[in-house]
């Protein structure tokens, strides 16, 4: 691990000369202060600090991660005369995965002469799968209960970490082959879809935590410019920060991307609400693909398949906050600054399907965030 060799805090305000200065705007609460005095690894900005109050919070939304201790599916599986290709259960990294779960799931029908085909779905998988199927010359009908932006995908924060999709403990090698393959393809194909025609851009992410960080992480390779800071080199109330490059996808607009690029392709949308999955199998197409995320454990009977509950809390956005933190608190925090919004995180409630937002679970987000800024 290289390590940048940097001016310590007393350093920077000693050569500067304002020593005093300083001192005297110790006592300022201002949330705009740019975090004076650390020099940020990458980026030749300040850091500034988001507007962390429970006045400023404008939206509180839930959503449920298509969670499967032992991995996202992606298997063809013969029904009669039928083919099902399924592509769900991709946990809290759906949209990092998008791309190269789709990949993977088009893999399935290799030898297939392309016509016409179904996809069950319209979130990130159901429009990914889609627009690769017409890149490989099929004709796509998607059916779905709700469009994207109804969906599980249009509430997700949209960092690139394809990360709690599985449980290590429980996921077979040959899962942690495959979602190394997907993460690697997806992550290729957003690096070429940058800019904010698909809402993809690269930024700054400072990873807190109160033990050291582990080195070889599962998706390590995916991150540049790694760097871990000095407890002198960062603001941040916690012993640990580590500094990388990911990122960012912002979910409204890439889905709204999406979409125009299926329907200018001649794709079509059938609203509609499956009860079960012999109502599918009537289909009049012979291909269709399961990208129903949660929706598959009771049309496909899948039990493992289970919702861990979010929540996340919208400040508005701020262009001055051009970076991302995670962790720095009792339990999944994060905060992702977006052009729609400064997004606060969050929850992972396992088993929960209630679709209230919690108060106290706001209450308790702020507050910890007020925390992890107090220093800037
Ligand atoms: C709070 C939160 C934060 C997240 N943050 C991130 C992040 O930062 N990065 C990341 O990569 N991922 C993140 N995720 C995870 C990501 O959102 C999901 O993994 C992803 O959206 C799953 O996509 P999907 O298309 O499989 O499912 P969905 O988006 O749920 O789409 C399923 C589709 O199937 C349709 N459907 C279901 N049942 C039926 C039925 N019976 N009949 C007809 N249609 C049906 C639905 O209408 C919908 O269109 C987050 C999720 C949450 C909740």
């Amino acid at each position: 691990m290289s390590k940048r060799k940097q001016l310590s805090r007393r350093d920077l305000i000693k050569a500067a000369g304002i020593g005093a200065l300083a001192t005297t705007f110790a006592g300022c609460q201002s949330v705009a202060n740019p975090g004076v005095g650390y020099r940020r690894p990458y980026s030749r900005k300040p850091w500034v600090a988001p507007r962390v109050s429970m006045d400023n919070v404008i939206r509180e939304i839930v959503g449920h991660r298509p969670y499967r201790p032992s991995g996202f599916v992606v298997k063809g599986e013969q029904f009669d005369d039928k083919l099902v290709v399924h592509n769900y259960g991709h946990g809290g990294g759906g949209i990092s995965l998008s791309w190269g779960s789709s990949a993977l799931a088009v893999r399935e029908t290799l030898g297939i002469t392309p016509g016409k085909v179904a996809v069950i779905g319209g979130g990130v998988m159901g429009l990914t799968s889609a627009r690769l199927l017409q890149d490989a010359g099929w004709e796509v009908t998607i059916y779905t209960r709700d469009m994207a932006r109804h969906t599980t995908s249009s509430v997700a924060g949209g960092e690139w970490g394809p990360y709690s999709v599985h449980d290590p403990a429980v996921s077979t090698p040959e899962f942690k082959s495959q979602i190394q393959f997907a993460a690697r393809i997806a992550h290729h194909a957003f690096t070429t879809l940058g800019g904010p025609d698909y809402g993809v851009h690269w930024t700054e992410l400072y990873n807190l935590s109160e033990t050291p960080p582990e080195d070889g992480g599962e998706f390590e390779h995916l991150y540049p410019f790694r760097v871990d800071l000095q407890p002198d080199e960062h603001p941040f109330p916690v012993p640990y920060v580590r500094h990388e490059l990911t990122m960012m996808v912002e979910p409204a607009t890439f889905l709204r991307r999406l979409i125009e690029d299926f329907q200018q392709s001649g794709g079509k949308f059938v609203i509609r609400n499956f009860a079960n999955k012999e109502e599918i199998l009537a289909l009049p197409e012979p291909v269709m693909f399961n990208c129903t995320g949660l929706g598959a454990a009771t049309l496909f009977d899948d039990t493992e398949l289970t919702p861990a509950k979010g929540q996340l809390v919208y400040l508005p956005p701020d262009p001055d906050v051009d970076y991302l933190t995670i962790g720095g608190g009792n339990s999944n925090l994060y905060m992702f600054s977006r052009t729609d919004a400064v997004l606060l995180g969050g929850t992972f409630k396992l088993g929960d399907y209630s679709r209230n937002t919690e108060p106290e679970e706001t209450e308790r987000i702020v507050t910890e965030h007020q925390r992890i800024f107090s220093g800037f």
